[in-house]
């Protein structure tokens, strides 16, 4: 018997039917004599509706209002579970954020879970409920108010829950069986992965690929909570329950690198199209400038990425490239011009028609020339690169966006990753 926490994503409880489909995955794993904890996303969609009416009301609004619209979109879907269960004959109830009560900071928008106090909770379980607990929400205690965790929310949500019940593991239902090797509509042969490494996990969620909540994985690398990617679509009565001791046969396992027996130099490739990269022409080449430009950046909330600062040929001027969110170019321009005097350049150039490509793979640690064989590849095929960075796991490189396609499919066969 164990303890299992159950997560549904959007496309997995997009209508009545389809949560009765989730009623039927959670009444396999019940019947086993499994004890059950249900997260749950808002309907797909939900939410984004949710967010667009906020703005509509207002562009300027209160964040404590905004949390409490958009949270509704978790607590229709956890009633409708918990009466569909019901229906089928099993025990469930409902449980919202601030009943159980999971405890998060007063950043609004983008809440982080502080505490999970799931002592009620738990005995409830214990006893054979099942609990429906709604993602993506908690309470700030000091007002009282309701918060989310920022959209994506419900897979932290779940590891939380999952570590406060010291559950055997937290299964992530999705619309994909598990964790690819790469988008597998670039790449027909892509694969799925039986194990990824948290590691890799992280460099792969924070690069764009979608499938987990960047600091739901964070959270399980944390406690080493194992997390399993599954797909909702399969049919429920056509999987095994959850069995301690057996839980690699379906799905991606999410878990710590010395589980993974078999490991390859490079398990992933992942591309990100929502990158622009920023050039500020001839800066003086002398200490305290870059200071100058990322500070003011830093003090905006904005994010930079990569980095290259070129030598100065005359020993005075340099350029500077660097890379931030596509969405976040506009603010940068803005930021850049009104620190112009301070910073002192010349001009400044943007281009968000550019992707970037990461292969990553904790086998890299003990492996030389990985870097190099991405380079000589993607200049066979003609592709140029126009920025590089790289961590102990990952390299990624800034590449033209008319490129992004050929570049992952080359990298995907270099690095042994098509083979059946
Ligand atoms: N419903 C929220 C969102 O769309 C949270 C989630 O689905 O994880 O972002
Ligand atoms: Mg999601």
């Amino acid at each position: 018997m164990a303890v299992v926490v159950m997560k549904f994503g959007g496309t997995s409880v997009a209508n009545v039917e389809r949560i009765r489909n989730v009623a039927l995955h959670v009444k396999r794993e019940v019947e086993a004599g499994n004890k059950v904890a249900v997260v749950v996303s808002a309907m797909s969609g939900a939410t984004n509706q949710l967010v667009s009416w906020v703005r509509e009301a207002s562009l300027l609004h209160d964040a404590r209002e905004y949390d409490a619209v958009v949270a509704t979109g978790e607590q229709v879907t956890a009633g409708l579970l918990a009466i569909v269960l019901q229906s089928m004959g099993l025990q469930a109830r409902s449980w919202q954020g601030w009943q159980i009560p999971i405890i998060t900071s007063g950043a609004h928008g983008s809440a982080r879970i502080l505490d999970v106090k799931a002592d009620d909770l738990a005995a409830r379980i214990h006893g054979g409920e099942i609990a429906v607990v709604t993602g993506f929400q908690g309470i700030e205690p000091d007002s009282g108010r309701i918060s989310t965790l920022g959209r994506g929310g419900s897979d932290t949500s779940a590891v939380a829950l999952a570590v406060a019940l010291h559950a055997d593991v937290c299964d992530i239902y999705t619309d994909v069986d598990g964790v690819y090797t790469t988008d597998p509509r670039i790449v027909s042969k892509a694969k799925r992965l039986p194990k990824v490494s948290y590691e890799e996990m992280l460099e792969m969620a924070s690069l764009g690929s979608k499938v987990l909540q960047t600091r739901s994985v964070e959270l399980a690398m944390v406690y080493r909570m194992r997390v399993r990617v599954l797909s909702s679509f399969v049919s429920p009565e056509g999987m095994e329950p959850v069995r301690i001791g057996e839980l690699e046969n379906i799905g991606t396992m999410v878990c710590d690198e010395d589980q993974i027996v078999e490991q390859q130099v490079v398990s992933g490739i992942a591309y990100a199209k929502d990158e622009a990269k920023v050039t500020i022409l001839k800066v003086e080449d002398k200490p305290g400038v870059a200071a100058r430009i990322f500070g003011p950046l830093a003090d905006a909330s904005i994010n930079v990425d990569m980095i290259v600062q070129n030598v100065a040929p005359d020993g005075k001027s340099t350029d500077m490239t660097f890379t931030v969110q596509a969405a976040e170019l506009p603010r940068t321009l803005e930021v850049l011009k009104a620190a112009k005097s301070d910073i002192g350049y010349f001009d400044v150039k943007a281009s968000a028609d550019v992707v970037k490509i990461s292969v990553i793979g904790i086998g890299m640690r003990s492996h030389a020339g990985v870097a190099a064989q991405m380079f000589k590849a993607l200049s066979e095929k003609g592709i140029n690169i126009l920025a590089i960075s790289t961590s102990e796991i990952k390299i990624s490189v800034l590449i033209d966006a008319a490129y992004a396609e050929l570049a992952v499919r080359t990298l995907h066969t270099l690095y042994g990753l098509d083979a059946a």
